[in-house]
């Protein structure tokens, strides 16, 4: 029997221990953590009983994900619930992008620009489980479905600022802006629709999922059918040198690349260990939970019933404030986003007393404070928020690196999403997930198709790791 390492325990991680097991062969996955799940954790941070996702919340990719989806982890008690809408962005003049998972009734509460919506994501969406086999995976590949990734992949080359030319009203405007800037990007950059354009098309097909009990419903879904098909799970177990790596056949790394190039020191070939050292790591993440009396007393009515806000204003003050972090420059009113599991997750409250997820984009490595930055945004759009506030949970750029080395300077992404990166992932080859060492891979989110709870990126590692035992490559 084939033996494999996994180092990190996050969804992909786990992911490609489960696609390894599965296949037979014996995992152990290591996890410097004392608990298991990297990005998709879920604490009591305030109050007792209070749920807090402490990294990943809402689940458009997760929920579509044909890895996840195969494994029925429905049997290891994950259930997806749905908010009665998907996203709101509101805007000063009381108006609001509203986001449903449906493309008509999206496009119906768009006015002019209705129709423009529903010609840029009613084919895609009906097609995304079959286009997900296109874009959820390496981009240097031959497609399996050509035509259909012409028209998702089009709009996904343009900047962000010349494809939302095509709406009139500022509503579509700066709904599209604002899941666009979810990529951590100038959204004058060519790709920079991307990413938006990858969340909004899986949403419409299968919704903004949150699972019940929070995101690390996720995580244990996963390691208990990790458990079940044999394999083990040791946490506290930092890997720092390739010495504290055990015998196995095959070692997987749920790292960020520099940490790979770190592990592995002069084991990796020149070039390969200069591009990973060379690796670069986009804007930071300023975290805020909220445990919040009544919940936020939003002026939109629509936002009262969304999963999530997003706050930035129109898309020109977005585009400025991405801008501004990317250059190093913390804005006085960055793009924050904020999240409302409970309504649709009504368990994760406290009585009256509701868990709200925020954070805000700011510079990497940001020394600052934001808070009061997330709360003059939520203000702004919801006056009578501060009142609200029973207590708060506050994670800097430096408390996500020590949360999970892979968010360096608070980088959650595990990588600058910029054309190279995006394309390629930690390195320009057509084999993504190998490290150029024999038996060696990389899983986590700085492989393609990168950022996000689906799983994906491990499991097209494991099924490289699984092509190699079988003796069908070199690495
Ligand atoms: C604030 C925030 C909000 C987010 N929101 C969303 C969202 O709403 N939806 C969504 O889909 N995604 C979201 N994400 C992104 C998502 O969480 C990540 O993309 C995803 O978790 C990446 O998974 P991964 O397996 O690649 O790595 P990670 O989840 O980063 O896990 C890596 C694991 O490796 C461990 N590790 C690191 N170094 C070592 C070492 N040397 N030895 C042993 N173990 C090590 C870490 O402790 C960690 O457990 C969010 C992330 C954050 C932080």
């Amino acid at each position: 029997m084939s033996a494999a390492v996994v180092v990190g325990s996050g969804p992909n991680g786990l992911a490609a221990a489960v696609a390894l097991a599965e296949a037979g062969v014996q995992v152990t996955v290591l996890e410097a953590a004392d608990e298991i799940g990297g990005g998709t954790r879920t604490a009591e941070a305030i109050l007792p009983g209070l749920l807090h996702d402490q990294c990943s919340a809402t689940h458009p990719m997760a929920v579509g994900s044909s890895f996840l989806q195969r494994l029925d982890l429905g049997r290891y008690g994950l259930e997806w619930r749905f908010p009665e809408i998907d996203c709101v962005h509101p805007l000063d003049d009381g108006t609001a992008g509203v986001l449903h998972r449906s493309v008509a009734r999206t496009a119906a509460g768009l006015g002019a620009d209705g129709s423009r919506w529903s010609r840029l994501f009613a084919g895609p969406a009906a097609d995304y489980d079959v286009l997900s086999e296109d874009i959820l995976g390496p981009l240097l590949r031959i497609p399996r479905h050509p035509l259909r990734l012409a028209r998702f992949g089009i709009p996904a080359l343009l900047p962000a600022s010349v494809l939302t030319e095509i709406f009139r009203g500022e509503q579509a405007k700066a709904l599209f802006g604002g899941v666009a800037a979810h990529a951590f990007q100038p959204l004058d950059r060519p790709l920079s629709t991307s990413i938006g354009l990858g969340i909004l098309t899986a949403g419409h097909r299968h919704g903004w999922a949150v699972a019940a009990g929070g995101s690390r419903a996720i995580t244990d879904a996963l390691a208990a059918l990790l458990l079940d098909l044999g394999g083990k799970i040791e946490t506290g177990v930092r890997v720092r040198s390739g010495s504290d790596l055990p015998n196995s056949d095959v070692t997987m790394f749920d790292l960020a690349p520099t940490a790979v190039a770190e592990i592995l020191g002069d084991r990796l070939p020149n070039r390969i260990a200069r591009a990973y050292r060379r690796f670069r790591y986009g804007p930071g993440a300023f975290k805020v939970d909220f445990a919040v009396e009544g919940g936020v007393p939003w002026t939109s009515e629509p936002a009262r019933r969304a999963g999530t806000v997003h706050l930035g204003g129109t898309f020109a003050e977005i585009a400025a404030t991405e801008r501004e972090i990317h250059a190093g420059r913390m804005p006085e009113r960055p793009f924050a986003l904020v999240g409302q599991q409970y309504l649709a997750d009504p368990q994760r409250s406290v009585g009256d007393v509701h868990p709200v997820w925020t954070y805000a984009h700011v510079p990497n490595g940001y020394a600052g404070d934001a808070t009061e930055a997330i709360i003059a945004q939520i203000e702004r759009f919801a006056p009578g928020f501060r009142e609200r506030i029973v207590g708060t949970a506050v994670r800097t750029t430096t408390g996500f690196a020590e949360h999970n080395p892979n968010y360096v300077g608070g980088n959650i992404l595990t990588g600058a999403k910029d054309f190279r990166q995006l394309v390629f992932g930690p390195r320009p080859t057509f084999n993504p997930y190998d490290v150029g060492l024999p038996g060696h891979f990389i899983c986590s989110a700085a492989t393609p198709p990168g950022p996000g709870a689906h799983g994906m990126c491990g499991a097209h590692a494991a099924a490289r790791a699984l092509k190699y035992l079988r003796g069908g490559h070199r690495t």
